[in-house]
């Protein structure tokens, strides 16, 4: 029940004319539980409180489906008013994008022309860009895009999914460029054939990939709600006298927020992943697949809008 539950709802979150509808409608049914407002000023509100918390943040401009050049450089443009907010309000916070907001599914040149705008002027303000990983179909051309610009940007990351099969030799062959990855279990609805479809074997190829990066020397940060996960982690770096700055903990706006505290008080690095924007839609469905139970939140917002 809870899995067809999860499907239902990853399907729902890649529907086209619902996401565009969506947009047009403010943040609804429980969604500002997970995103921190429509527009940048209200999430630079939300930023301070957290850094005042002592909770570093990466910031994400909601955009998923970019229908034509014109769309993906207004994305790009957003995420360049995005870096500038972090730097004017000297904001502790990192920005985290999606490619294909930047174009991925138009042309390879446009991607690229945004990026490197981006990275230019967060290199500016000292802020650090993580590209997010989406589904499958994306990851090989992301990881190449990334290697790309690797080489010209120190301040530019990308994320790795633990229930992907390819994982492993990925890490392996990214090794070379030294990276900061953002480690986790993978969001999207993927076919056996490309992901392990078991919990116990993701749960397991996470521990192994966080190992691998963190002895390699690499920054590592571990993105996730699952104590089992998180407890493994600092096992592993008091065993190996991994310093804390080589690692952080990440997670979502809205979840686990108790925990994110805890977490500051016994002196680790805590980053939240803020989203805003208007196109909250398949962010939303994908947090509503991770955890079904939380529908009870959309209930509760339907009653109320
Ligand atoms: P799970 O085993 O799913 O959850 C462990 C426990 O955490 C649950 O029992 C529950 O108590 C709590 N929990 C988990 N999810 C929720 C939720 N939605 N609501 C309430 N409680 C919850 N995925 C990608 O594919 N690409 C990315 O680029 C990406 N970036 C991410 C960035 C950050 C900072 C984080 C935290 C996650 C990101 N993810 C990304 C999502 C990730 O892949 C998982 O889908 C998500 O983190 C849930 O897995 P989990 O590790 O928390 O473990």
């Amino acid at each position: 029940m809870e899995q067809a539950m999860r499907n239902f709802f990853l399907f729902l979150s890649k529907n086209k004319p619902i996401t565009k509808m969506a947009k047009k409608y403010g943040l609804r049914f429980g969604a500002a539980r997970f995103v921190a407002g429509s527009s940048i000023d209200q999430a630079v509100e939300v930023i301070r409180e957290l850094n005042k918390q002592n909770l570093v943040v990466t910031i994400d401009y909601l955009g998923e489906f970019v229908d034509n050049v014109e769309e993906a450089n207004q994305m790009a443009l957003e995420c360049v008013e995005a870096v500038r907010a972090i730097g004017r309000e000297k904001l502790r916070s990192q920005l985290s994008l999606k490619l294909t907001s930047m174009g991925l599914d138009l042309q390879e040149d446009v991607v690229t022309k945004n990026m490197r705008m981006i990275l230019e002027e967060a290199r500016k303000h000292d802020v650090f860009v993580t590209i997010d990983m989406e589904d499958y179909s994306r990851c090989e051309k992301t990881l190449e895009i990334f290697k790309t610009l690797k080489l010209e940007y120190d301040n530019i990351g990308t994320v790795i999914q633990a229930y992907l099969y390819r994982t492993e030799k990925d890490m392996e062959e990214l090794n070379a460029y030294s990276p900061n990855l953002r480690l986790v279990k993978g969001a999207y609805k993927e076919s056996s054939k490309v992901a392990f479809p078991e919990k116990k074997d993701v749960d397991d190829n996470f521990k192994k990939i966080i190992k691998m990066h963190m002895l390699n020397g690499n920054y590592t940060a571990i993105a996730t709600h699952d104590d089992k996960i998180i407890d493994y982690t600092k096992k592993l770096a008091e065993e190996h006298n991994i310093p804390r700055d080589q690692f952080e903990f990440q997670m979502l706006f809205g979840i686990c927020v108790e925990r994110q505290r805890e977490l500051v008080e016994e002196g680790y690095k805590m980053r939240v992943y803020v989203p805003y924007g208007t196109d909250w839609y398949g962010y939303f469905m994908r947090r509503l697949a991770e955890r079904p139970a939380n529908v009870a939140f959309v209930l509760k917002g339907v009653m109320k809008n």
